[in-house]
């Protein structure tokens, strides 16, 4: 047990738990940050960037630069302001009373305010190849990868507005875009499908699932089977885009922050959760941005008003 009560607790170290870390240690707030454990369900340290390879639009890297680069220097700027970087995962949280209590498997740590970054992650297909191939011609974001897949032929899982917004987006690149969906109908909305409907890059495979990657090194196509009548087909690829939802990293705080019928943290006033004095940050809170820079640019808010909610208390 540490008896000792830090400023701030930050659980996360993706973009946003890192920034709000790098912004809380120059206020001298010394941050506690939390940054997770290594594992298999992508909530790693890091965060989602860990499962990319090159990103060009993080502004200020003129040639672009690899995920996992660029949060290992997000980790070690806020190292060199003084956080206090953890590498355990949160297992529990009591916010219920001040300090509030955090705990992981084999410690127990308490804090003036807690800043919340636990990120989402992409749900997956859950197929053995896929974390081989994720970055490698598989991915979950278009608006990230779509540029590396110019006249290629790219498919996406999925019937949602996300889905049909990666394929609308993708077109710019791909000679064509195959949506494969699991039913003959979309669950998008229906300007969206209009849009995609009336592209003539975007072609559908209906009533079908992905039962396999295939490729060596990098995506080279699918194995598709059908639902209705079985038949398996194959579909060559140059990408592979997931876009069939995300899933918060938020099952523990159920019951005591308060979600949104998906899951998500709900943020009020800039970083606020329900709770006073707990503050979140980056796509924990956020599901329609879900851009490294805009998980900086909110752990930064959240870190702000960590700060000043602080200052208020007199503590
Ligand atoms: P979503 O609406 O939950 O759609 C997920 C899609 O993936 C569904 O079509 C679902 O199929 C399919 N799916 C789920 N699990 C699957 C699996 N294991 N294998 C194959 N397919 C699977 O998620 P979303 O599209 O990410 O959207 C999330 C929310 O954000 C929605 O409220 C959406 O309207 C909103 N959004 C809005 C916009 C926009 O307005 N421009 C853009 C993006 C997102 P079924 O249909 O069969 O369930």
């Amino acid at each position: 047990m540490t008896a000792d009560v830090d400023n701030v607790i930050i659980i996360g170290s993706g973009p946003a738990g890192l920034t709000a870390a790098i912004y809380a240690a120059r206020a001298n707030l010394r941050p506690l940050v939390l940054e997770g454990e290594l594992s298999s369900s992508s909530d790693q340290p890091g965060g989602q960037l860990m499962l990319t390879t090159e990103v060009e639009n993080y502004p200020g890297f003129i040639e672009g630069i690899m995920g996992p680069e660029l949060m290992g220097n997000f980790r070690a700027q806020a190292a060199r302001f003084g956080a206090q970087l953890l590498t355990e995962k949160a297992v529990r949280v009591d916010f219920s009373t001040r300090p509030f209590g955090v705990w992981t498997r084999d410690d127990e740590y308490h804090g003036r305010a807690v800043i919340v970054s636990t990120g989402a992650q992409a749900r997956m297909l859950g197929l053995e190849a896929e974390r081989k191939l994720l970055g490698h011609g598989l991915s979950t974001c278009a608006t990230c990868d779509g540029f590396f897949f110019q006249g290629a032929q790219i498919g996406v899982v999925g019937g949602g507005d996300s889905a049909l917004e990666e394929a609308l987006f993708l077109t710019k690149f791909g000679d064509k875009v195959t949506v494969i969906h699991r039913r003959d109908q979309l669950r998008a909305s229906k300007i969206m499908q209009e849009r995609a409907f009336k592209n003539d890059k975007i072609e559908f495979v209906w009533d079908s699932v992905v039962t396999d990657l295939v490729g060596n090194g990098s995506l080279e196509g699918v194995r598709l089977r059908n639902v209705k009548s079985g038949e398996e087909s194959d579909l060559a690829l140059g990408g592979l885009f997931v876009a069939i939802g995300h899933v918060p990293n938020t099952s523990l705080f159920a019951g005591h922050l308060e979600l949104d019928a998906n899951g998500y943290v709900l943020t009020h006033d800039g970083t606020k959760t329900s709770v006073e004095g707990v503050f979140a940050a980056g796509d924990v809170q956020d599901h329609v941005y879900r851009q490294a820079i805009t998980a900086a640019g909110s752990g930064c808010m959240a870190s702000i008003d960590a700060e000043r909610w602080l200052e208020a208390q007199g503590d």
